[in-house]
């Protein structure tokens, strides 16, 4: 019996996290400035600032998560961020216990077709850039260009550009 009226809970009373940014912002005058997707459209995002930072990382978590030799993140306040669709359709992993739920740090990606979506911090969201919409021909804006690689001491493939390449988080030794 008090099972069910568990259930009855988590599905009728929104928790604390969704009613805070980036799931309900009632932020005034938020301005949407560039919008995001997922590869089948279910969860889209839209953003009403510039990002903070754009990093490119070569950790073995961001390796294996994407599939992919390194990953692109864009950096935001949460409260710039707000999602458009798709909320219910997300699913949370939490890298710390290794567990599918919506504890921070913690890991976004659409449940229908398994786009990572982004790093979800206490204070900041890493949106992962190849999901915004930069039109066609992609122009990339120049706030959302990359300003380092992280974790290059795991990277898969070298990379022959100008940018700092840290062996850690930024910052550390080169
Ligand atoms: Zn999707
Ligand atoms: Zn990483």
């Amino acid at each position: 019996m008090s099972g069910s009226i568990h259930v009855t809970d988590e599905t009728t009373q929104p928790r604390s996290w969704q009613r805070r940014p980036p799931y309900r912002n009632a932020a005034e005058g938020f301005a949407a400035m560039y919008t995001a997707q997922c590869t089948c459209g279910t969860v889209a995002f839209e953003v009403c600032s510039d990002p903070v930072d754009s990093k490119l990382c070569h950790c073995r978590t961001c390796q294996t998560l994407h599939g992919a030799p390194f990953q692109w993140a864009v950096i935001f306040h949460k409260q710039h961020v707000r999602f458009m669709r798709g909320i219910k359709d997300l699913r949370f992993f939490s890298a710390e216990t290794g567990r599918r739920e919506h504890t921070l740090p913690c890991k976004l990606s659409c449940s229908v077709c398994g786009s990572p979506i982004a790093d979800e911090g206490r204070r900041m969201f890493l949106a992962f850039g190849p999901l915004f919409d930069f039109g066609m021909p992609t122009v990339v804006p120049p706030a959302f260009k990359p300003t380092c690689h992280i974790f290059y001491g795991a990277r898969i493939i070298d990379m022959h550009d100008s940018l700092p390449k840290y062996l850690g988080h930024k910052g550390s030794s080169p």
